[in-house]
């Protein structure tokens, strides 16, 4: 039973060979009582790569010029939705840049055609206020995915310049209010963690009762101020961490769409995902842009999500069951 902060610590800082002895297995059989071998396949629209925020890891940030934006227009977003439900997905993931001239409206409308598809529609658009989030419940959001990236407040406004802490708790606290299900999660080893901080980030997802753990390891990105510091995530911590969420929250579903060792293989190496998959994770992404927008929504370098085939890949190797329908 993990509850505390030492319990939390005791793992995060044992050796990786007792991590893999006496916590991996745990974990692997919670996400197994949970879920069976069923691993959960999930489509997904980066629509807008426009964000005026300028998160010092984030490659997107407004001040990378070397990057290509681009929009998906509303109608071209709801036909390649649309398109994947006729296919069986039953689950939409639309993330974006928070981009203030990608019209409102046209998200709303981009909600209900999904909702009127019988979808599950899980948005990661960031901070609005709480009359935005209420019109986008209204409109058949279930989910709203806000990453409070770390939980010290002080190293959260140096990484985040455009908000503030206060500000992402607060439309974090929002979300929850309004009943909307609260997707958030943190940016595992990041340049300068520390032990106690990563932590802190899990108690805090613990605490928010959140429905999905969309995290995933510091992963550089050209041109912007970390690159420098030439770091990339610990997989080991990865891994903990994603073995201790399942541990303390059997239910929620945690992003197996993970990178491996090679970075070059992106996030769809079947190898680094059942890695994810054996320490407790069980979502993957289906990205439905087409390829060469697909490569420009480039929060991290090599963010490449090839269509469905790493998850057959996935299901022909290691043998498990992948579910569009949940
Ligand atoms: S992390 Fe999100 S809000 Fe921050 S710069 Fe990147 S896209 Fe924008």
């Amino acid at each position: 039973m993990i509850g505390t902060k030492r319990d939390i610590l005791e793992i995060l800082n044992m050796p990786e060979e007792a991590f893999l002895r006496d916590v991996l297995p745990k974990a692997l059989r919670a996400r197994e009582a949970q879920f069976g071998n069923r691993i959960l396949l999930s489509a997904m629209i980066g629509y807008t790569n426009v964000c005026k925020n300028q998160c010092l890891y984030c490659g997107m940030r407004a001040g990378n010029s070397a990057l290509k934006r681009f929009r998906v227009a509303p109608e071209d977003v709801i036909a390649l939705g649309t398109r994947a439900a006729a296919h069986g997905y039953r689950r939409i993931f639309l993330i974006a840049g928070e981009d203030p001239k990608y019209g409102f409206d046209g998200l709303l409308h981009i909600v209900k055609a999904f909702k009127d598809a019988g979808m599950f529609v899980s948005l990661a658009c960031g901070e609005f206020d709480r009359v935005q989030y209420g019109e986008l419940k209204a409109a058949g959001t279930d989910e709203y995915v806000l990453k409070f990236e770390m939980s010290d407040s002080e190293s959260f406004n140096r990484m985040n310049p455009s908000t503030t802490f206060a500000r992402r708790m607060e439309a974090i606290e929002t979300i929850r209010a309004l009943g909307l299900a609260l997707a958030s999660g943190n940016i595992i080893d990041w340049p300068g963690q520390t032990a106690e901080e990563l932590a802190d980030d899990i108690l805090l997802m613990k605490r928010l009762g959140i429905s999905w753990a969309p995290v995933i390891p510091y992963l550089p990105a050209l041109h912007t101020p970390l690159f420098e510091t030439h770091h990339r995530g610990s997989l080991e911590k990865l891994y903990k961490e994603i073995a201790i969420l399942r541990l303390m929250m059997p239910a929620i579903r945690i992003t197996a769409q993970q990178p491996g060792a090679d970075l070059k293989k992106g996030l769809s190496d079947p190898e680094a995902n059942d890695a994810a998959i054996r320490a407790g994770a069980n979502l993957l992404f289906y990205d439905l842009l087409p390829d060469p927008l697909a490569a420009d929504f480039r929060v991290i370098d090599e963010r490449h999500i090839t269509g469905p085939q790493h998850a057959e890949a996935l299901s022909e190797t290691y043998g498990y069951v992948i579910d569009t329908d949940a």
